[in-house]
């Protein structure tokens, strides 16, 4: 299907955090590469003029990724500045002037989630509605019902097709690579299922602390933060079904089948963990019962993943940075090298988001000089991220282009939630551990027999 590009680009929050470290970086790129040649509305209450949104563009760029001075005049060019509260019907009317002949404007929500309601209703009674699209930031609810209720009031202004849910972790390059790898390739598919694969793991770890974020995080704990959207849209993306060559949605159908298959957590699949330390962090309360780290053991209902288990962990304060996947195989059914010194199968597939990308096969060979031993070898595909397109510039061309497919559909969503949604909040013990550990002891409960945490 052929969609009409947007003919605008407004960001509301355009002096905010999020404008700052990726929006002015994402725009930078897109006008670099020839990809934005409209005019772009930033909408914040600062009582800033243009220059002082300039200004501040120039900034953040020298900041995060370089000026590109021919890029920077172009964007400074087109930049418009609507200066209003968004309670105040008066700032949509300023916006929709700001806009001029424009007519199908992208809408960019880069706000606190508790003004998406009052904005999208401004936006209707202004008529700026009209023909228009909309990209929604995380967090999408706290829970299932909040995003149920998100998604009504979204969907009194805007129809599904015009509704852009952006999780920018679906836009990063390795986490897009999964598909790549899994569908580009022949000889993968016969062994993923449930008949050769042991089991999936994913860890999300972070050295680094709440860095003084305490009040935000307070409100959303790791399972809120990570896990029920980037954690879930990896495993759906490792598990999902091939999509059909032909099927207009295909990606986005075969996601939410698998996330409906997998069972809603239970208080025995979970354990939660708090740093030391985290509750003097500032914002923090003294007593908090927020989790700075969980792992969860997932078990999908399908023909292709009974009984397999995934596991996935995240957190802060652990002992390195790193996001890597796990995809371990079954033993051979027959022990033919008597004397080898390996105790488990050394058969995986290791998916490396960061800090570099890497695809890494484990296999086993002779052990050179040894005539009885053997010893495992990895077959590894790696790739440098700096030429990586800004995940958040890859989302908003796509949603200027009218193509949903890296964008969460309502189904998506509320799928996610529905899995989480038993385990939220403080219904399961929370466990203490150290910084710079793997997080509390205790989340070896999870593991089945004779299986350990791979740590990245
Ligand atoms: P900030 O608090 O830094 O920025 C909020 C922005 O909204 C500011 O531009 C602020 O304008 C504007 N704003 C707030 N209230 C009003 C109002 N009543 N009228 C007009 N403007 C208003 O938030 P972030 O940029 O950090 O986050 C924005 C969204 O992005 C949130 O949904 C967040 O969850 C999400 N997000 C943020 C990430 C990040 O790294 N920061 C990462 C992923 C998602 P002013 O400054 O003029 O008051």
């Amino acid at each position: 299907m052929t969609q009409t590009h947007s003919d605008a680009l407004v960001f509301l929050g355009a002096t905010g955090d999020l404008a700052y470290k990726k929006v002015f970086p994402a725009l930078q790129y897109l006008i670099r590469h020839g990809h934005l040649e409209v005019p772009i509305v930033g909408v914040a209450r600062s009582g800033w003029t243009v220059e002082q949104l300039r200004a501040r563009a120039r900034d953040s760029l020298e900041h995060h990724g370089g000026v590109d001075e021919s890029a920077f005049a172009e964007l400074a060019n087109r930049l418009r500045y609507v200066d209003g509260d968004y309670h105040d019907p008066e700032t949509f009317v300023q916006l929709r002037q700001a806009l001029g002949d424009a007519q199908r404007p992208l809408y960019y929500l880069a706000i606190p989630p508790s003004l998406f309601g009052t904005v999208v209703h401004h936006l209707a009674e202004s008529g700026g509605a009209h023909d228009a699209r909309v990209v929604v930031e995380k967090p999408f609810g706290r829970d299932l019902a909040s995003a149920q209720e998100l998604n009504r009031i979204l969907h009194q202004v805007f129809e599904e097709s015009r509704i852009f849910r952006i999780d920018h972790y679906v836009g990063k390059e390795p986490v897009l690579n999964i598909l790549s790898f899994r569908f580009a390739n022949r000889f993968l598919e016969p062994i993923w299922n449930r008949d050769c694969v042991a089991e999936i793991q994913i860890t999300m770890a972070e050295q680094f602390d709440v860095q003084g974020r305490g009040a935000f995080y307070e409100e959303a704990g790791a399972i809120r933060d990570v896990i029920q959207n980037h954690m879930l849209q990896v495993m759906s993306l490792l598990t999902m079904e091939p999509p059909g060559a032909n099927a207009p949605d295909g990606i986005r159908d075969e996601k939410v089948k698998v996330l409906r298959a997998v069972r809603p957590l239970e208080p025995a699949d979970v354990v939660r963990g708090q740093y030391h330390g985290y509750r003097r962090e500032k914002g923090v309360a003294a007593d908090s019962r927020v989790e700075t780290f969980a792992a969860v053991r997932l078990q999908i209902d399908s023909w292709r993943w009974a009984g397999v288990p995934i596991l996935i962990r995240a957190g802060k304060a652990l002992a390195k940075t790193a996001t890597e996947v796990l995809v371990r195989f079954e033993t051979p059914p027959q022990q033919s090298f008597a004397h080898h010194s390996l105790d488990c199968s050394q058969n995986y597939i290791r998916i490396r988001f960061n800090p570099e990308e890497i695809i890494a096969i484990g296999a086993v060979v002779r052990k050179e000089g040894d005539e009885e031993d053997l010893q495992p070898v990895e077959l590894m595909a790696h790739r440098q991220a700096a030429d990586e397109v800004p995940p958040y510039a890859r989302l908003l061309h796509a949603a200027m282009a009218g193509d949903p497919s890296l964008f969460s559909r309502e189904d998506t969503i509320e799928a996610q939630w529905r899995i989480v949604e038993p385990v939220l909040g403080d219904v399961t013990p929370l466990y203490f551990y150290e910084p710079g550990t793997w997080g509390p002891p205790e989340t070896d409960q999870l593991l089945p027999d004779c299986l350990a945490w791979h740590n990245p």
